[in-house]
């Protein structure tokens, strides 16, 4: 079904039971898929890379969740012990994996990674939690995290943004909605894994982005079909808008970092009146800017 929607590969992060103990593998996620309901072949889906993981719960009443994200055909170990997030990041990356802290602003804690070292990201986009409010006030507020993303970058962690379904029943959530595109050498766990650690990779809810360049002091976007392209810099601060599918800005010196945002045609979710005013749109991830003004991340084509 993934690969029927374009997806190369996927994570499936079931939460575990309270008191679950033990280890994840490939063979669990296809467990999981067929628990599911649907019968659905995704493991075996011809060219899937299906990605053990699972969403660590702080005991509460904390309520930080992290997705933890293990290698195919490598066992990844469900913390239970007491090192909280902390804990549960260290054992991802101990066992050769990697984790992100999940949407912040659901429980409104986003306060509980500060301090938490280790982490790839943050789960910018959190489609699920905005499809599930469709209609209340708090949808956006709950559901997006750019405020808790741009306060780390602000602070200097390098952190890269992602977006993902969150969906706990099939079809609940659009699954297909939150996306994030990994620039890799080749169709392998081995290269997207090396990639989304270097952040070469942007989150997408429909809308895609074929050219980002950025070279000295100049950082360029081609996003085929795109209305509108924002560059945000430090703080979140806006510091350019145009409209049409290319832009190429001009560091000036000063900004943190600069991250591009890109307005399509959308609407992104096409099953939730209540949110059709949202268009799909592309995040890349943030550049660096250096005192005198240049770019200290590798340049990089699409
Ligand atoms: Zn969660």
């Amino acid at each position: 079904m993934f690969r029927a929607h374009g997806f190369d590969f996927v994570a499936i992060t079931d939460h575990p039971k309270p008191g679950q103990r033990g280890t994840l593998d490939l063979s669990a996620a296809a467990e999981a898929s067929t628990r599911w309901g649907s019968g659905l072949p995704w493991p075996s889906s011809e060219g899937l890379i299906v990605v053990p993981g699972y969403e660590y719960e702080t005991p509460p009443p904390h309520f930080a969740h992290t997705n933890c994200i293990g290698r195919p055909g490598r066992a990844l170990t469900i913390y239970d012990g007491a090192g909280g997030t902390q804990g549960a990041v260290d054992q991802a990356n101990a066992d050769g994996g990697w984790a992100f802290f999940c949407h912040p602003n659901v429980f409104e804690r986003a306060d509980l990674m500060d301090g938490v070292r280790g982490l790839v990201g943050i789960e910018v986009i959190n489609a699920g939690s905005v499809s599930y409010r469709a209609g209340r006030d708090d949808a956006l507020a709950r559901g997006l995290a750019f405020d808790v993303w741009d306060r780390a970058l602000s602070r200097g962690e390098r952190v890269w943004g992602l977006a993902n379904s969150d969906f706990h029943r099939f079809m609940e959530g659009e699954p297909f909605v939150a996306r994030n595109v990994v620039y890799a050498a080749e169709r392998t766990w081995d290269a997207i894994e090396a990639s989304i650690r270097r952040g070469c990779f942007y989150f997408s809810t429909g809308q895609s982005i074929d050219r980002i360049d950025a070279a000295g002091a100049e950082f360029a976007i081609r996003a085929p079909g795109a209305t509108r392209i924002r560059f945000v810099g430090g703080g979140g601060a806006v510091l350019s808008e145009i409209e049409g599918d290319e832009a190429i800005y001009r560091v000036r010196g000063g900004e943190g970092y600069v991250r591009a945002e890109v307005e399509g045609p959308g609407p992104a979710f096409r099953t939730r009146p209540q949110l059709r005013h949202l268009p799909t749109m592309a995040f890349t991830q943030p550049v660096f800017v250096r005192l005198e003004g240049v770019s200290e991340r590798d340049r990089h084509h699409a």
